[in-house]
């Protein structure tokens, strides 16, 4: 079955800035060439700058995270494109840009609007302990008045939050931040307490309200979010999905598989082993349409709904 993809999270842009590797053809989970076979694909390319550095030289790198995509001979020669909107339908290959952990932002507001003005579109406002946005999965800590007042403005601007790596109180405020402005909320690589009990996964209470919110979940591939203790194959994906779509996320489910920045299953050595996926849900009965909506349409839908600017 010819399939498209719209993933909602990877790393490769900070694997391509650290190994020197392009984004045609590399040795990486993400490239070109391994791209080549969907379709269509939108990869939502999130900056994370590793937590050794300090808040000014984790901002000074993700710009230059930015810059090396932007420079690179596959998007200078438009063999992919970086929007901040929804592409458009006949687009084989887009990136859009997001911040993942936005303690860079260094208590410093009119970063937040100059990061929009890079095209940063996606929010993943937390990742690790507690910062000058609030409190991560990790902690039982919520936002600061800081982070409350980057998040609104990254909402009123028109960036999408992202509450993976979230705390549970900071999820929290962060829902209530959206709400306030008639925004969703999304997670972009998290998966389901219920299924894999550990802090990076999604409680039921929070998946109904992202769902109710119009938010989109990428499911993460990262084994140890996948089966409590790792060592995950691919079918371990499937109870994931089972709950999801019991708790009626059947439009709202996508994947966003942490490419380039977690241990994956076996069966994927690179994305091109996605449609792998795809073929197991097929072999147990689910729909073609529903399998094209996990993959790409579910996402698409989203991004044209709000992703505007
Ligand atoms: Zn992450």
């Amino acid at each position: 079955m010819e399939l498209s993809l719209f993933d909602l999270h990877c790393d490769t842009a900070c694997e391509m800035f650290e190994k020197k590797q392009a984004l045609s053809r590399n040795n990486l989970a993400i490239s070109l060439e391994s791209t080549e076979k969907f379709e269509h694909y939108v990869q939502v390319m999130a900056f994370w700058t590793d937590h050794r550095l300090d808040d000014e030289a984790g901002w000074k790198r993700m710009k230059q995270l930015r810059e090396n995509l932007l420079r690179d001979p596959a998007v200078l020669s438009g063999d992919a494109i970086c929007v901040t909107a929804c592409p458009t339908r006949e687009t084989k290959t887009a990136l859009l840009f997001g911040i993942e952990d936005a303690r860079i932002f260094a208590g410093k507001i009119d970063r937040v609007d100059e990061a929009f003005r890079l095209g940063i579109r996606v929010l993943t406002p937390l990742w690790a302990g507690e910062t000058c946005i609030g409190g991560s999965h990790d902690t039982d800590v919520g936002l600061t008045d800081f982070g409350k007042r980057a998040i609104g403005r990254a909402i009123s601007l028109g960036m999408i939050p992202d509450i993976s790596h979230a705390s549970i109180r900071s999820a929290e405020e962060i829902f209530e931040l959206a709400a306030k402005q008639g925004r969703p909320v999304i997670a972009s690589h998290s998966n389901a307490s219920a299924v894999c009990p550990v802090s990076r996964n999604l409680s039921d209470a929070q998946i109904g309200k992202i769902l109710s919110a119009g938010g989109v979940i990428g499911l993460n591939l990262y084994t140890a979010f996948l089966r409590k203790g790792g060592h995950a194959h691919l079918s371990d994906l499937l109870p994931h999905i089972e709950h999801f779509l019991a708790l009626g996320a059947e439009h709202a489910l996508c994947l966003g598989g942490d490419w380039d920045g977690a241990e994956l299953p076996p069966e994927l050595r690179t994305v091109a082993d996605l449609p792998d996926l795809a073929e197991l849900l097929l072999a147990r009965n689910y729909p073609e349409t529903l399998i094209r909506a996990l993959f790409y349409e579910n996402a698409y839908a989203f991004a044209k709904r709000y992703l505007i600017t």
